[in-house]
């Protein structure tokens, strides 16, 4: 790209990408316009299959969209009323809206501050603070926030020994890796969301499960299927309509070609922000053993709302997530939190900015945004 004309910085730079594999995506797009299968066709059993051998998981199911992937796990696990769901207040709103569609209550615990993910000793804490709220803890949502895997090691080693189970939210987190596990190995369920913006994005909604358990793929087979038994017109649960388009697998394929090349780019524009903002900023911290999909470039600072408004007006767009935690939200404040308060979700609320973060993001582009920043503080 030319950068003497160059367009403006983009937050997510779709278009780039699309540039890069226009003609393969047509190919495929125009394969399943000729055979004519839009609902479960060809490409989204071989999509399925791709997803397994690239996560080393057994078992990879596709549906409608990361929220429902959720769901599916919840109610093939039998989340209902009376169960308590453990979730972070720090993260988007559908990790705790499933379990609360269902029934269930989500019980918010709070984060690390190094990592914005869920931190174990809250959720010990949660876990116990439960039972006083007459509540039985059921399943704990462990979500892999900007990219990052979280200590799914302890949070795995108090789970189990409550009987709680383990459902990674890695919708932000596809492709990253902890102690040499990709995501969707790890916890008794992970799922994932292909929403255009997330690391693997499609043009439209999409989302997965992944599971090494073969009883609880089977059952989310099923219940994304109407509740289907042993053929479509057997109906054994009362399920839902979850499909993944094949339209959207079709596109889905090409994409996972250049993922691993595109999560190298991802760490490469990571580590170049990590080399050149100034000290003022408290970049993001990865765990040892850990590599990051960097879903976001999460920087903190207590200047947060004016830095932002500083490179808004200079054409460099920026976005706060998130704003609110989530036992701040109105549709939310009502659940019940752990005794140890969410002191951390609230601070990581009102301090953190994410940047521009793709993997075509030019080095020039990028000495910009960090000779901008750097500027906002001498000035
Ligand atoms: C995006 C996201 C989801 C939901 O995915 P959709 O495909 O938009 O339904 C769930 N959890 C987290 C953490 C997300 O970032």
């Amino acid at each position: 790209m030319t950068s003497e004309y160059s367009a403006p910085t983009q937050f997510i730079d779709l278009a780039a990408q699309q540039e890069r594999i226009k003609t393969e995506l047509y190919a495929a797009v125009q394969t399943v316009f000729k055979h004519g299968q839009y609902i479960m066709g060809p490409e989204v059993s071989e999509l399925e299959k791709q997803l397994s051998s690239f996560t080393g998981t057994r078992h990879a199911l596709t549906c409608a969209n990361g929220t429902d992937a959720l769901t599916l796990v919840l109610m093939a696990w039998g989340v209902g009323p009376g169960d308590a769901v453990f979730v972070p207040s720090f993260t988007y709103v559908a990790s705790a809206e499933a379990p609360a569609q269902l029934g269930a209550t989500p019980f918010f615990v709070d984060v690390e501050e190094t990592t914005f993910n869920m931190s174990p000793e809250s959720f010990k804490q949660a876990v116990s603070d439960c039972h006083a709220h007459g509540l039985n803890p059921k399943v704990v949502v462990v979500v892999d926030l900007f990219g990052q895997p979280a200590n799914v090691d302890a949070i795995t080693e108090i789970a189990h020994e409550a009987g709680v189970k383990v459902l990674v939210d890695g919708a932000q987190s596809f492709g990253a890796i902890s102690r040499g596990r990709l995501v969707g190995a790890m916890g008794d369920a992970t799922t994932t969301s292909f929403f255009p913006a997330k690391p693997l994005g499609c043009y439209g909604d999409g989302g997965a499960v992944f599971t090494n358990d073969a009883a609880t793929a089977a059952t989310v087979d099923s219940i994304r299927l109407h509740g289907k038994g042993s053929e479509k017109y057997d109906n054994v649960r009362v399920g839902v309509n979850s499909r993944l388009d094949t339209l959207q697998a079709a596109i889905l394929l090409e994409k996972l070609k250049i993922y691993k090349t595109e999560i190298a780019l991802r760490n490469a524009v990571a580590d170049r922000y990590n080399a050149t903002l100034p000290h003022e900023i408290d970049t993001p911290k990865i765990t040892a053993d850990v590599t990051s999909v960097w879903a976001q470039y999460t920087i903190r600072t207590d200047e947060r709302d004016s830095l932002q408004a500083y490179l808004k007006n200079i054409g460099i767009p920026s976005v706060i997530y998130y704003p609110k935690p989530l036992h701040k939200q109105l549709g939310y404040d009502k659940f019940p939190m752990v005794s140890t308060g969410l002191e951390t979700s609230t601070l990581m609320a009102s301090t953190v900015l994410s940047l521009p973060m793709h993997p075509y993001l030019d080095i020039e582009e990028q000495r910009r945004i960090s000779g901008a920043i750097a500027k906002y503080f001498v000035c």
